[in-house]
């Protein structure tokens, strides 16, 4: 089994945006400028966002994060993304899912700006994606790309099993998946809650990817020897003999998974960092396209 190692790639990524960051800020054109709004006080979502803000400036990039109380509501949180599409020196911003519940998340994505849409999430860049027109790839499956790409793993001509159908990891992979180019070219199969025979079809995976939000769901025997697994999945999970008092796991159970497997992302240091660049390379595309 080898390590898909998500921490050297997106190194290696990162250094290459940051040279074009730096190329940017040579001709005298401002640093890419990222800006992420956070309503209430989620634990995951401030890590995330913090992860986010300290990635932006180690590749030169300006970050802003815009903290608001959970009872923020949903006009005030649609102001502020106003704002954000008419304010000519922002290049890019999220907005940090989950929204409190009182807010329609679908309503704030579709409020957006698509061409300040860095997550990918509009449905004119969703939509764009789909067709395989240029676009801002949503993060999390532009990273699964870009590992697969780094470390040359084959995927054309393969069977590739989805795990999950969510609107930001599970659909999007699959279709770019199956897309013509590589890495792509895979036959692939969605699988999701009402999936009957799950690990019959994820025995069949020559590339499995799982993202559904349940710790160590996928066991030893629901894997192919030598299939590719990439895990999604984040969970802290309460463990009293680390300082934190909490392990991360993925969806996969990877101690076991990974005795049978060619290759597999480890939780932390797999997919997550992945995603972190793949912010960073849309918000220079946005700085890029938009100026
Ligand atoms: P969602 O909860 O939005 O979607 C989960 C999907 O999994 C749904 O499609 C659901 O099916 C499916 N599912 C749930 N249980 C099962 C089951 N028993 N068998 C088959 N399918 C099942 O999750 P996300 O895609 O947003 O996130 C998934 C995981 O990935 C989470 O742990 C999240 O924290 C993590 N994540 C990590 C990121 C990273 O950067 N590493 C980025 C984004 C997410 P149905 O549609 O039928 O309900």
């Amino acid at each position: 089994m080898k390590i898909l190692d998500g921490k050297l790639t997106s190194a290696a990524q990162k250094r290459e945006i940051a040279k074009k960051v730096a190329q940017l800020i040579d001709n005298d054109i401002r640093a890419p400028h990222l800006v992420a709004v956070l309503v209430g006080e989620d634990g995951a979502s401030q890590t995330y966002v913090t992860a986010k803000e300290k990635a932006c400036i180690s590749v030169g990039m300006t970050s802003s994060v815009y903290r608001l109380p959970a009872k923020t509501t949903e006009k005030e949180v649609l102001e502020m993304v106003n704002f954000l599409n008419n304010d000519p020196d922002v290049d890019g911003f999220i907005v940090q899912l989950p929204l409190p519940k009182h807010i329609d998340e679908q309503k704030v994505i579709e409020a957006i700006s698509p061409e300040k849409d860095v997550d990918g999430f509009h449905p004119v860049n969703v939509g764009k994606m789909v067709l395989g027109l240029d676009s801002y790839l949503p993060a999390t499956p532009a990273g699964i790309l870009e590992i697969l790409k780094h470390y040359q793993i084959e995927t054309e001509g393969k069977h590739c099993v989805v795990v999950g159908r969510s609107n930001i990891v599970g659909m999007p992979i699959s279709i770019m998946m199956g897309q013509k180019r590589n890495p792509g070219n895979a036959t692939v199969t969605l699988c999701h809650s009402k999936t009957r025979n799950l690990a019959e079809i994820t025995r069949s995976a020559d590339i499995l990817i799982v993202a559904i939000g349940s710790p160590e769901f996928i066991t030893a025997q629901m894997v192919k020897e030598g299939a590719v697994v990439i895990d999604v999945g984040i969970h802290r999970i309460a463990d009293a003999t680390t300082q934190s008092g909490f392990k991360l796991k993925g969806d996969v159970a990877f101690d076991e998974v990974a005795q049978k497997v060619s290759w597999i992302t480890p939780v932390p240091g797999g997919v997550g960092p992945m995603t972190i660049a793949g912010l960073l390379a849309n918000t220079l595309k946005a700085a890029q396209k938009n100026r």
